[in-house]
């Protein structure tokens, strides 16, 4: 059975790229709005700001000068390697706009992982910041690019042109001299120029190199544009502008709704909740860990977010007993949240306003406008409501595929256009999807599959658990068992032996045998991505390798 959304479908454009489409169609805000009435991206460290008319000016003028300065050339990719900064949507567009391609990377790579990101990618340029500048050049001396194709997004250092100098050169070329905006040929769709090599959070292997084409950038924006409230006018931007889910919602979906961005130049929890109280921000785009500090960390009972209309989530899950915790403590607050992967340019799912309520905050709420769903079992049999399976999915914001990697491709995207997440999921008759857990991770006991996550919820329920991350084991009479890695509570007065045999109790009595652990081991921390994941294989490696066992 195909699930079809029940929202109207898009009006995609096919033959325009996203910059065209934000700055120089009838979708642009310049225009639409007067020239005092345009937002932009404001620094909240700083103060410094640039609107988007100033976003189109500066596009041009970059990407006047890498084309006429550098050569560059349509489909060259430039790296982007820094935390957030509101010089990175304009690298970004600039690049963009010449038919170039953004290769965003974590900031938190070492040099290692940034010379594979870049290798990857094939960047010819990268422009970082100061502070990983060290980083940034050894890599880029790994991985073959020239010192002269190094830039500072802002700042300054010896050496290294910037991005004011580069504006500057651009602007020099004068009106006439600059660069027209690429235009798609005849018979090329926007489908078919990839914009972005976006990582996924490497969680299950090594982060693949994602081809975003413009079409999925622009669906997703009118997808959900299609599910904002008229009333958000203003973006938290704590996620990161290289993850996919900061590239759409909080670098190209504002621009479309004119919606003011604040970014915040390095996260903690004291320089946000001021952000948020400062400027009045009422929907809080955040992700797993930073909504549990929402409910933990004592900080904020400093300020007063009566003001919060509703709480933002996704990329990873949230168990149930932070939902619970995050409505007693802000009962004036709505709930929505989005599921989706790299490989769906941000969402497949999300809630619609009239189900921003906390009775739905534990499902990814409804399939968005233009996008089917199926849901299959093991044998690849279509199943129905109510009954788990993995969750494939068709629609214009699906990726071109992996970069240079075929056998991925194919094995991911089918030949008939979905995309086969890997998810666990179940959909009810009103159409509203919960994700259970990633099919990989599942545990098989005697062949009957049991999720990690539910285990988890049940353990971090348990008073003297701080965190726990589960993860199937050998046993040699069942296949596979569960495990439990723990970590304590800090107050917790119990030896580790006494506390493992009271959790694996814990579990018996709450649940069918075949979900019994069969052995707790203690960690300090569990291994996550920074939007909170559980890295398990990194546990699998540590549990593969025997340590403290
Ligand atoms: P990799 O593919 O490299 O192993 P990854 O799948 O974690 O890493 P992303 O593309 O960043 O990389 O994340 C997509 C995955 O995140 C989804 O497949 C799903 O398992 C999980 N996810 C995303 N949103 C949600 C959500 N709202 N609730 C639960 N899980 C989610
Ligand atoms: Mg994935």
């Amino acid at each position: 059975m195909i699930f079809k959304s029940k929202q109207p479908d898009i009006d995609l454009p096919r033959d325009i790229t996203t910059w065209r489409w934000l700055f120089d169609s009838p979708a642009s805000p310049i225009g639409r709005y007067a020239d005092s009435e345009i937002r932009g991206f404001t620094n909240v460290g700083t103060g410094e700001r640039i609107s988007y008319i100033d976003v189109k000016k500066y596009t041009t003028y970059l990407s006047t000068a890498l084309a006429r300065q550098y050569g560059f050339q349509k489909g060259e990719t430039v790296a982007l390697f820094a935390p957030n900064t509101i010089w990175y949507p304009v690298a970004m567009l600039g690049v963009n706009r010449i038919a170039g391609i953004v290769s965003g990377a974590s900031p938190a790579y070492n040099v290692e992982e940034m010379t594979y990101a870049l290798k990857t990618a094939g960047a010819k340029f990268l422009m970082t910041v100061p502070g990983s500048m060290d980083v940034a050049a050894a890599a880029a001396e790994a991985a073959g690019i020239k010192k002269e194709h190094v830039f500072l997004l802002e700042g300054e250092l010896e050496g290294f042109t910037t991005m004011k100098q580069l504006l500057e050169l651009g602007r020099s070329f004068g009106e006439e001299g600059q660069v027209p905006a690429y235009t798609l040929a005849k018979g090329e769709t926007n489908f078919d120029l990839c914009g972005f090599l976006s990582f996924s959070s490497g969680t299950t292997g090594l982060p693949k190199a994602v081809m975003i084409a413009h079409q999925n950038v622009i669906a997703q924006c009118l997808q959900i544009q299609q599910i904002t409230p008229s009333t958000h006018r203003k973006v938290l931007a704590v996620l990161p502008s290289f993850h996919i889910t900061g590239l759409v919602h909080a670098l190209h979906l504002p621009i479309l709704l004119n919606a003011e961005v604040y970014m915040l130049p390095s996260f903690t929890m004291k320089s946000m909740l001021d952000t948020i109280v400062k400027y009045q921000i009422g929907e809080l785009l955040l992700v797993p860990p930073i909504l549990i500090r929402m409910v933990r960390d004592p900080i904020v009972n400093e300020y007063d977010l009566r003001h919060v209309t509703r709480f933002s989530s996704g990329a990873a899950p949230l168990s149930p007993e932070i939902l619970k915790l995050l409505q007693e403590k802000y009962p004036w607050t709505g709930f929505k949240q989005g599921y989706g992967m790299t490989e769906s340019c941000s969402c497949i799912t999300a809630h619609p306003p009239e189900r921003y309520a906390y009775d739905y905050a534990h499902t990814v709420g409804a399939i968005c406008a233009s996008t089917e769903v199926k849901i299959i079992d093991e044998d690849g049999a279509e199943l129905g409501i109510d009954q788990p399976g993995e969750l494939l999915a068709r629609g214009p914001q699906i990726v071109m595929g992996y970069l240079n990697n075929p056998a991925a491709t194919q094995a991911t995207f089918d030949q008939d256009g979905w995309l086969h997440t890997g998810d666990q999921v179940v959909i009810d008759a009103e159409g509203i999807v919960t994700v259970t857990d990633r099919i990989k991770e599942m545990i098989k006991v005697k062949g009957i599959g049991v999720a990690p996550a539910e285990l988890e919820d049940l353990l971090l329920g348990h008073p003297l658990v701080e965190d726990v991350a589960v993860l199937g084991i050998p046993d040699d009479y069942s296949g596979e068992k569960p495990k439990a890695f723990v970590v304590r509570q800090a107050s917790a007065r119990v030896s580790e032996q006494e506390l493992g045999e009271l959790l694996l109790k814990y579990v018996r009595e709450k649940k069918v045998r075949h979900k019994w652990l069969k052995e707790v081991e203690f960690l300090d921390v569990v291994p996550k991505s920074a939007s909170g994941k559980i890295l398990r294989r990194l546990l699998r490696d540590r549990q593969k390798s025997g340590d403290g066992r």
